[in-house]
Protein backbone atom coordinates (compact mmCIF):
# COMPACT_ATOMS: atom_id res chain seq x y z
CA UNK A 1 0.00 0.00 0.00
CA UNK A 2 2.94 2.78 -0.87
CA UNK A 3 1.01 6.20 -0.85
CA UNK A 4 2.20 6.14 -4.85
CA UNK A 5 0.67 3.10 -5.86
CA UNK A 6 -0.29 3.86 -10.14
CA UNK A 7 -2.54 0.72 -9.83
CA UNK A 8 -5.63 1.65 -7.58
CA UNK A 9 -7.73 4.27 -8.85
CA UNK A 10 -6.78 6.39 -6.06
CA UNK A 11 -4.56 5.99 -2.67
CA UNK A 12 -6.06 6.24 1.16
CA UNK A 13 -5.34 9.21 2.79
CA UNK A 14 -3.80 8.16 6.43
CA UNK A 15 -3.80 9.94 9.56
CA UNK A 16 -0.35 10.85 10.89
CA UNK A 17 1.20 11.20 13.87
CA UNK A 18 4.31 12.18 15.68
CA UNK A 19 7.29 10.14 16.77
CA UNK A 20 9.48 11.84 19.70
CA UNK A 21 12.82 13.19 18.44
CA UNK A 22 11.89 11.65 14.94
CA UNK A 23 11.34 13.60 11.63
CA UNK A 24 9.20 10.72 10.14
CA UNK A 25 5.70 10.26 11.28
CA UNK A 26 3.22 7.11 12.19
CA UNK A 27 0.38 6.32 9.89
CA UNK A 28 -2.78 5.35 11.80
CA UNK A 29 -4.33 1.90 10.69
CA UNK A 30 -7.03 0.06 12.85
CA UNK A 31 -7.77 1.97 16.19
CA UNK A 32 -8.64 -1.05 18.70
CA UNK A 33 -9.71 -0.23 22.27
CA UNK A 34 -10.19 -2.64 25.45
CA UNK A 35 -13.60 -2.08 28.14
CA UNK A 36 -13.49 -2.47 31.58
CA UNK A 37 -9.93 -3.42 31.88
CA UNK A 38 -9.40 -1.97 35.31
CA UNK A 39 -11.19 -3.49 37.93
CA UNK A 40 -11.71 -0.79 39.74
CA UNK A 41 -13.10 1.04 36.90
CA UNK A 42 -15.65 -1.50 36.44
CA UNK A 43 -16.82 -1.25 39.64
CA UNK A 44 -17.04 2.64 39.43
CA UNK A 45 -19.30 2.24 36.36
CA UNK A 46 -21.90 -0.18 38.08
CA UNK A 47 -20.36 -3.56 36.00
CA UNK A 48 -20.11 -7.21 37.38
CA UNK A 49 -16.30 -7.54 37.57
CA UNK A 50 -16.11 -11.25 37.30
CA UNK A 51 -17.14 -10.33 33.28
CA UNK A 52 -13.87 -10.60 31.37
CA UNK A 53 -12.62 -7.03 29.52
CA UNK A 54 -14.01 -7.11 25.90
CA UNK A 55 -12.92 -5.25 22.90
CA UNK A 56 -14.49 -2.24 20.77
CA UNK A 57 -13.09 0.00 18.24
CA UNK A 58 -12.61 3.91 17.13
CA UNK A 59 -11.75 4.71 13.84
CA UNK A 60 -8.39 6.40 12.51
CA UNK A 61 -9.76 10.23 12.52
CA UNK A 62 -10.53 9.38 16.20
CA UNK A 63 -6.73 9.48 16.30
CA UNK A 64 -4.83 13.07 17.00
CA UNK A 65 -2.23 14.94 18.17
CA UNK A 66 -4.39 18.08 18.49
CA UNK A 67 -3.75 19.73 22.35
CA UNK A 68 -6.97 21.90 22.20
CA UNK A 69 -10.17 19.72 21.77
CA UNK A 70 -13.73 21.63 21.18
CA UNK A 71 -16.08 19.18 23.32
CA UNK A 72 -18.78 18.17 21.00
CA UNK A 73 -22.43 20.04 20.93
CA UNK A 74 -24.31 16.82 21.19
CA UNK A 75 -23.58 15.73 24.52
CA UNK A 76 -23.63 16.96 28.09
CA UNK A 77 -21.69 14.34 30.05
CA UNK A 78 -18.30 14.38 28.05
CA UNK A 79 -15.93 12.42 30.08
CA UNK A 80 -11.81 11.40 30.15
CA UNK A 81 -10.31 7.94 30.33
CA UNK A 82 -6.39 8.00 30.23
CA UNK A 83 -5.11 5.03 28.66
CA UNK A 84 -1.66 3.44 27.79
CA UNK A 85 -1.95 3.32 23.82
CA UNK A 86 0.36 0.23 22.17
CA UNK A 87 1.38 1.04 18.43
CA UNK A 88 1.82 -2.11 16.17
CA UNK A 89 5.32 -2.54 14.17
CA UNK A 90 4.69 -5.38 12.64
CA UNK A 91 2.12 -7.89 10.61
CA UNK A 92 0.84 -9.92 13.38
CA UNK A 93 -1.05 -12.76 13.64
CA UNK A 94 -2.39 -15.56 15.90
CA UNK A 95 0.47 -15.39 18.27
CA UNK A 96 0.65 -16.44 21.99
CA UNK A 97 0.93 -13.63 24.72
CA UNK A 98 5.03 -14.36 25.21
CA UNK A 99 5.48 -13.11 21.42
CA UNK A 100 3.43 -10.21 21.83
CA UNK A 101 6.28 -7.85 22.30
CA UNK A 102 8.42 -8.57 19.17
CA UNK A 103 5.14 -6.81 17.52
CA UNK A 104 5.31 -3.37 19.55
CA UNK A 105 6.45 -0.40 17.89
CA UNK A 106 6.16 1.60 20.92
CA UNK A 107 3.73 3.35 23.44
CA UNK A 108 1.73 6.64 24.05
CA UNK A 109 -0.55 8.66 26.81
CA UNK A 110 -3.89 8.78 24.94
CA UNK A 111 -7.29 10.01 25.98
CA UNK A 112 -10.65 7.62 25.02
CA UNK A 113 -12.81 10.67 25.17
CA UNK A 114 -16.64 9.42 25.92
CA UNK A 115 -20.22 10.88 25.42
CA UNK A 116 -21.19 9.24 28.45
CA UNK A 117 -24.75 10.11 28.11
CA UNK A 118 -24.67 8.95 24.80
CA UNK A 119 -23.41 5.99 25.82
CA UNK A 120 -25.85 5.22 28.32
CA UNK A 121 -28.43 5.49 25.73
CA UNK A 122 -26.88 3.49 23.30
CA UNK A 123 -25.87 0.40 26.48
CA UNK A 124 -29.61 0.74 27.54
CA UNK A 125 -30.48 -0.13 23.75
CA UNK A 126 -28.47 -3.08 23.27
CA UNK A 127 -26.66 -0.59 20.49
CA UNK A 128 -23.55 -0.19 18.93
CA UNK A 129 -20.88 2.50 20.96
CA UNK A 130 -20.08 3.97 17.60
CA UNK A 131 -21.65 7.13 17.79
CA UNK A 132 -20.17 7.46 21.76
CA UNK A 133 -16.69 6.27 21.58
CA UNK A 134 -16.23 6.97 18.01
CA UNK A 135 -16.12 10.38 16.58
CA UNK A 136 -13.33 12.77 15.30
CA UNK A 137 -10.69 13.64 17.58
CA UNK A 138 -12.18 11.43 20.47
CA UNK A 139 -8.76 9.65 20.86
CA UNK A 140 -6.56 12.61 21.47
CA UNK A 141 -2.40 11.15 22.36
CA UNK A 142 0.79 12.04 23.41
CA UNK A 143 3.48 11.61 20.85
CA UNK A 144 4.99 7.81 20.24
CA UNK A 145 7.51 6.78 22.51
CA UNK A 146 9.20 4.63 20.31
CA UNK A 147 9.93 1.52 22.55
CA UNK A 148 10.28 -1.90 20.09
CA UNK A 149 9.59 -5.09 21.36
CA UNK A 150 9.32 -4.00 24.87
CA UNK A 151 6.02 -4.83 26.63
CA UNK A 152 5.10 -2.42 29.37
CA UNK A 153 3.86 -4.15 32.48
CA UNK A 154 4.05 -1.96 35.26
CA UNK A 155 4.21 2.04 35.86
CA UNK A 156 1.95 4.74 37.61
CA UNK A 157 -1.33 6.26 35.29
CA UNK A 158 -3.00 9.27 36.43
CA UNK A 159 -4.78 11.95 35.36
CA UNK A 160 -4.65 15.53 37.08
CA UNK A 161 -7.91 17.73 35.66
CA UNK A 162 -7.16 21.75 36.51
CA UNK A 163 -4.63 20.68 39.21
CA UNK A 164 -6.55 17.65 40.98
CA UNK A 165 -6.04 14.20 40.75
CA UNK A 166 -8.79 12.88 39.29
CA UNK A 167 -7.70 9.34 37.82
CA UNK A 168 -4.64 7.70 39.65
CA UNK A 169 -3.66 3.47 39.22
CA UNK A 170 -1.20 1.36 38.00
CA UNK A 171 -0.50 -1.01 34.88
CA UNK A 172 0.15 -3.69 36.37
CA UNK A 173 -3.92 -3.80 37.65
CA UNK A 174 -4.18 -4.43 34.29
CA UNK A 175 -6.97 -7.75 34.33
CA UNK A 176 -5.56 -8.33 30.24
CA UNK A 177 -2.14 -7.20 29.90
CA UNK A 178 -0.54 -5.53 26.86
CA UNK A 179 0.73 -9.30 25.96
CA UNK A 180 -2.40 -10.82 26.37
CA UNK A 181 -4.62 -8.27 24.62
CA UNK A 182 -2.06 -8.25 21.37
CA UNK A 183 -2.56 -11.93 21.88
CA UNK A 184 -6.49 -11.97 21.97
CA UNK A 185 -6.36 -9.34 19.24
CA UNK A 186 -4.22 -11.28 16.75
CA UNK A 187 -6.31 -14.53 16.96
CA UNK A 188 -9.66 -12.56 15.79
CA UNK A 189 -7.74 -9.92 13.22
CA UNK A 190 -4.45 -9.81 11.17
CA UNK A 191 -2.76 -6.96 13.01
CA UNK A 192 -0.76 -4.19 10.69
CA UNK A 193 2.20 -2.20 11.04
CA UNK A 194 0.05 1.25 11.51
CA UNK A 195 -2.87 -0.52 14.05
CA UNK A 196 -3.06 0.62 17.72
CA UNK A 197 -4.92 -0.37 20.85
CA UNK A 198 -6.15 1.79 23.70
CA UNK A 199 -5.73 -0.64 26.74
CA UNK A 200 -8.48 0.42 29.34
CA UNK A 201 -9.40 2.90 31.68
CA UNK A 202 -8.30 2.78 35.50
CA UNK A 203 -11.27 4.78 38.04
CA UNK A 204 -11.51 7.93 38.60
CA UNK A 205 -13.01 8.75 34.85
CA UNK A 206 -15.04 12.03 35.44
CA UNK A 207 -16.79 15.29 33.37
CA UNK A 208 -14.99 17.22 31.19
CA UNK A 209 -15.98 21.51 30.71
CA UNK A 210 -15.30 24.04 28.69
CA UNK A 211 -12.00 25.20 29.83
CA UNK A 212 -10.64 22.36 31.50
CA UNK A 213 -6.98 21.38 31.60
CA UNK A 214 -5.72 18.24 31.89
CA UNK A 215 -2.74 16.78 32.26
CA UNK A 216 -2.53 12.76 31.75
CA UNK A 217 0.94 10.91 32.70
CA UNK A 218 2.13 7.77 32.21
CA UNK A 219 5.37 6.65 33.78
CA UNK A 220 8.09 6.13 31.77
CA UNK A 221 6.00 6.89 28.62
CA UNK A 222 5.10 10.36 28.31
CA UNK A 223 2.59 13.14 29.64
CA UNK A 224 -0.72 14.64 27.19
CA UNK A 225 -1.35 17.90 28.05
CA UNK A 226 -5.22 19.21 26.47
CA UNK A 227 -6.63 22.38 27.02
CA UNK A 228 -10.88 21.82 26.07
CA UNK A 229 -12.68 24.95 24.29
MN1 LIG B 1 -11.77 3.38 27.48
Amino acid sequence: MSSNDKSVIFNLESVLVEIEKEEKKFPIGNVYCVGRNYEKHAIEMGNDTKEEPFFFSKFPQSVTNKTEIFIPEDTNNFQHEVELVVFIGRNCSNIEPNQAKEYIFGYSVGIDLTKRDLQKIAKDKSRPWTLSKGFEYSAPISKIKRNENFSINNGEISLIKNGVISQKGNICEMTWSVDEIISKLSKNFKLFPGDLIFTGTPSGVGRIEQGDRIEAIIENVGILELTFL
